[in-house]
């Protein structure tokens, strides 16, 4: 199982906007399915490659690089921080990525599916750069909408060139560019349409909506320029361009190609050069890939294009790359956008909610446990305070958080560890097939990436086992010893299963809760930040992880009555109710 998680964008801090479209989801699936027994390859990394790293350099009075090394560094510990289980986490600016798209690149030229011609490119007056394509702005040829980019326009999605654009002017200060002779190299994609169409007409699993708009997409596809007049990024290893100053391969090329390098990086990384092709060219592996709404066609087309032209299977065929044959995705996990008062994050305007700032107040869990709950999983979805207070006051600490102290805490009082059980009842037995079968339904959801429905199956069980413990009231069976602990018993049980059924969501809880019930050893594994470095350059941080020695299994383990349990303490702490008005001190103001 691959798991492609999207890759940040290295031109600034993540908000939770971002986290809960790609990131949390890709390590939610990807625990479960180590859990279930699958060989899991997390990748992804930070893009640090493009005009929008060179703008935001200039306006920080820093060098590319150094915008560069600055956002992977702060985006690395938050994902760390949110206990995101990477077997990789790696940055789009290393040696091994540059190689792995020049050969990738030299490939699609040599099969034919990349190929040079002159267009008009628009250059800044004032500064004399190539302004690139999303930063100048008109109004769209098709649909008459008034903010569409130079490379596409967000209200009808048509992928358009900026000189088509009605009265361009650039984004950054206004002025109008001026459209110049400059050569580039085009992704052929138009012979790639046939091929295209022909492998989604295969994909009859993928959500509807998804399918219907990646083939309309693919029938009317045009060729797509994969260079750029630009001196940060990646070189054309293509004779009489590799030395070119200002000729770079495009940034979206560049990233996409970022899963199979980050593969190929982590195979050598642990010591097995070629272990990256179990994961790509194994008909036995399957590959999900995970992303917001607005990157759709990047993981439905455009990349298996290159992944069909470089294998030499489109209509000019060819030879197969370096690499072999690879596979081409089996699953996309897209999400819509989670919103605030109902617009997007938006660093620029103040309106956004850092990672950072979340986790130092309420740690990682609260906020995987609302994003798998109450995230944009299936439409854009506004965050509030309320909403969050509420959940975590109400279903983490009431539910969930009390579930665990009130049996532990009786079992330890009473017994001191975790006690013997006697004949069951009906109600014991009811209570323990439910958690037991819960590992069906949960996991078939997990499967699908049904994340909202996985936790509230799973919370359901919690529900189930609240309402048992406090039917069969053990507070009152000091007379019927064997009663009292056959219930805690019961009741015990359920606790370890739903914290197992918990763990892909909540990691770090489960992990404590684990310990709570007596558990030893790693429950739930974290990813560890290491520092690397190539070349004598600064070294710079990777996430990788040691997942094969977590215990954590998807199946209901018998508890072992007599293992000693401690006083519990709290796994969720409540929030201030007043929270819920404003947010803390450092949130933006919102409105419900
Ligand atoms: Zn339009």
């Amino acid at each position: 199982m691959l798991t492609c998680a999207a890759w940040p964008y290295a031109n600034g801090p993540r908000h939770i906007g971002h986290v809960s479209g790609f990131a949390v989801p890709a390590d939610v699936f990807s625990r479960y399915q180590r859990m279930a027994g699958k060989d899991v390859l997390m990748v992804s990394g930070t893009d640090e490659h493009g005009t929008a790293i060179q703008v935001k350099a200039d306006g920080e009075g820093l060098t590319a690089r150094e915008t560069a090394d600055k956002y992977h560094r702060i985006i690395v510990e938050d994902l760390q921080g949110l206990g995101l289980s990477y077997d990789l986490y790696t940055r789009t600016t290393t040696l091994n990525h540059a190689e792995v798209v020049q050969e990738l690149f030299r490939s699609l030229h040599d099969n034919g599916y990349v190929v040079a011609h002159k267009q008009l490119g628009a250059i800044s007056p004032s500064t004399g750069r190539t302004l690139a394509d999303r930063y100048i702005e008109g109004t769209c040829p098709i649909c008459g909408y008034d903010g569409a980019r130079g490379d596409q326009c967000d209200n009808c999605g048509n992928q358009l060139d900026p000189i088509d654009l009605i009265n361009p002017h650039s984004r950054i200060n206004g002025e109008v560019p001026n459209f110049v002779e400059t050569e580039h190299f085009f992704l052929d994609l138009p012979a790639l349409s046939d091929a295209l169409q022909e492998w989604l007409g295969t994909r009859t699993d993928w959500r509807p909506n998804v399918i219907r708009f990646s083939t309309e997409f693919a029938k009317d596809l045009k060729p797509r320029a994969v260079t750029r007049d630009l001196d940060w990024g990646v070189r054309i290893p293509i004779e009489g361009w590799t030395d070119a100053d200002m000729k770079r391969i495009y940034v979206w090329f560049d990233a996409v190609t970022g899963y199979l390098s980050a593969s190929v990086e982590w195979a050598r990384r642990v010591g097995r050069p070629d272990a990256w092709k179990d994961w790509w060219t194994n008909a036995g592996a399957e590959s999900y890939y995970f992303m917001g709404k607005d990157n759709i066609t990047f993981h439905t087309v455009i990349w298996p294009g290159m992944l069909i032209g470089a294998n030499g299977e489109g209509s000019r065929g060819g030879t197969p790359s370096a690499f072999g044959v690879l596979d081409l995705p089996t699953e996309i996990v897209s999400s819509e956008f989670l919103t605030m008062s109902g617009s997007k994050f938006s660093s620029s305007r103040n309106k956004v909610i850092y990672v950072r700032d979340f986790l130092a107040e309420f740690g990682p869990d609260a906020l995987r446990y609302y994003i798998a709950v109450a995230g944009p999983e299936n439409q854009d979805t506004d965050f509030t305070w309320s909403e969050f207070v509420r959940r975590v006051n109400f279903e983490l600490a009431n539910e969930w958080g009390n579930l665990v102290n009130r049996s532990v805490s009786m079992a330890h009082k009473n017994v001191g560890a975790i006690p013997t059980a006697g004949e069951l009842t009906d109600e014991d037995r009811a209570l323990l097939a439910a958690s037991k079968e819960a590992f069906t339904t949960v996991g078939e959801l997990l499967e699908r990436a049904r994340f909202k429905q996985a936790i509230g199956e799973a919370m359901r069980v919690v529900s189930l086992a609240n309402k048992y413990l406090s039917d069969s009231e053990p507070w009152k069976k000091k007379d019927d010893p064997v009663r009292r602990d056959t219930i805690l018993h019961v009741a015990l049980q359920a606790v370890a299963d739903c914290n197992t059924l918990l763990t892909p969501f909540m990691p770090h809880a489960a992990q404590k809760v684990h310990e709570a019930l007596g558990g030893t050893g790693v429950w739930a594994a974290q990813p560890e930040l290491i520092e690397v470095e190539e070349e004598g350059a600064p070294s710079y941080p990777v996430l990788m992880g040691d997942y094969a020695a977590e215990a954590a299994r998807w199946a209901s383990v018998p508890i072992v009555a007599g293992t000693p349990l401690a006083k519990p303490s709290p796994i969720f702490a409540k929030l201030d109710e007043k929270l819920g008005e404003t947010g803390p001190a450092w949130s933006p103001v919102l409105t419900d």
